[in-house]
């Protein structure tokens, strides 16, 4: 089989890599001309997913043993555990591994070349490949969309994304990293902070991560309702680092993102030979906006259907069990929070929350609440978040 996939993110490497394996002649193309533009991603993961998705030390930028909330009125509130509980990538050199990968497994990586479909048949599909004003045509039997957020490949072949009841939901962030030095990056190592109430930033949340060399990731991410009347993102994030007394340090680069997806992910994962894997078949999580993990789970399972000729329904069933159910309640929550942050009582009621956790949860709970969504505990005080 001849697929070609459009995207070389942690989706599209890794769906190369294990169709490569399976034998298939696999074509990654990505319109980036180098893996190290446009890291956007602040790229924090739990430390048992980065072991279980293979991700070399050579990529953790960071450490990290503890959560830090700076809650609405700008209390601080802390839990540090014993053992450590994630890593902070570095995007640029993940995706480096990522990309050398593919290449040694055989995989034809193509950067600095965007895809765009020509035709979509039931067994095969034309793609023109563009580059520096060349334009090549390739026919192949099936292809994927892993663009990300942007799902390209879809919208050109008219695929519903959303539906009403199933609306898309999108956040936006932008993200500095900025040169600080012992002194200035003490009060955020070893740590995640997160900024919540509107204050910091309405309809989102802002955040501080740690890098390796005294750098730090800086950012605000908004997910409003629609028609929401939302200020500039960089003005809230130059008054969070005015706060935070980080505004003076030199800044190495500015990047930033969208984070989209549907909640209960019904929708056609692509049509007829199109198919579509990680950000753009809706895998990241709107709580933390955070999506590396599930977008390399989602290029196992449809590794898994492809090779064993499964249909894109099966690749859909496959999906929702993979993820379970507490990503699709995470996900509610996340839209009930964060489209309702913007009031002064929704502002009492994340202090009340942060009291709560700060009183009774330890660092092991806030990390298995966020990233592997176990809200039972806290249910009472989630439950006007949710209602
Ligand atoms: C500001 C921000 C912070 C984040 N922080 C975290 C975090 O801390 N932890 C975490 O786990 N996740 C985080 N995420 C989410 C995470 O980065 C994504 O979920 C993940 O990168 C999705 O991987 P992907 O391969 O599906 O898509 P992407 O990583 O978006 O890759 C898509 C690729 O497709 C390429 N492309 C697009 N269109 C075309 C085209 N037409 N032709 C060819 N190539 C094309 C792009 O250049 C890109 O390289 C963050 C996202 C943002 C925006």
């Amino acid at each position: 089989m001849r697929v070609l996939i459009a995207g070389a993110g942690p989706a599209g490497s890794s769906l190369a890599v294990q169709l490569a394996e399976g034998g298939w002649t696999v074509a990654l193309v990505d319109a980036l001309s180098s893996p190290e533009r446009n890291a956007f991603s602040s790229a924090a993961l739990p430390l048992a997913d980065a072991d279980r998705l293979g991700i070399p030390a050579s990529c953790c930028s960071a450490n990290w043993w503890g959560w830090q909330l700076l809650d609405p009125d700008g209390l601080e509130h802390q839990w540090w555990a014993v053992e450590q509980q994630g890593v902070v990538l570095d995007f640029a050199l993940f995706r480096t591994h990522l990309w050398d990968r593919a290449r040694r497994c055989g995989v034809e990586l193509l950067n600095g070349c965007r895809v765009n479909l020509d035709r979509l048949n039931a067994h095969s599909a034309d793609v023109i490949l563009s580059s520096a004003g060349n334009k090549q045509h390739r026919t192949v039997d099936l292809v994927v969309d892993a663009t990300g957020p942007g799902r390209h490949l879809q919208r050109q072949a008219g695929v519903a994304l959303e539906s009403q009841d199933d609306p898309l939901l999108s956040g936006d962030g932008v993200e500095w990293l900025l040169q600080g030095d012992p002194r200035s990056t003490a009060r955020w190592r070893d740590r995640l902070s997160f900024m919540l109430g509107r204050d910091w930033m309405a309809h989102g949340y802002g955040w501080v991560f740690p890098m390796a060399h005294d750098q730090l990731k800086v950012g605000v991410c908004r997910l409003a309702p629609p028609h929401a009347h939302n200020a500039p993102l960089r003005r809230s994030l130059r008054r969070l680092l005015q706060r935070c007394g980080l505004d003076q340090l030199p800044v190495l680069d500015r990047h930033g993102g969208r984070v989209a997806s549907t909640i209960k992910r019904r929708q056609p994962l692509g049509s007829a030979s199109l198919w579509a894997v990680g950000d753009a078949a809706s895998t990241a999580n709107l709580l933390g906006g955070e999506g590396i993990r599930h977008a390399m789970d989602s290029a196992s399972v449809l590794s898994q259907c492809l090779l064993t000729g499964g249909s894109h329904r099966d690749y859909q069933i496959a999906l929702i069990q993979r993820l379970g159910w507490r990503w699709t309640v995470s996900n509610r929550l996340a839209r009930r929070t964060w489209w309702g942050l913007n009031t002064a009582d929704a502002d009492r009621r994340m202090s009340l929350l942060i009291n709560g956790l700060s009183g009774q949860a330890s660092a092991e709970d806030l990390s298995s609440l966020l990233f592997a969504y176990r809200f039972e505990r806290y249910g009472w005080r989630l439950l006007p978040y949710l209602v």
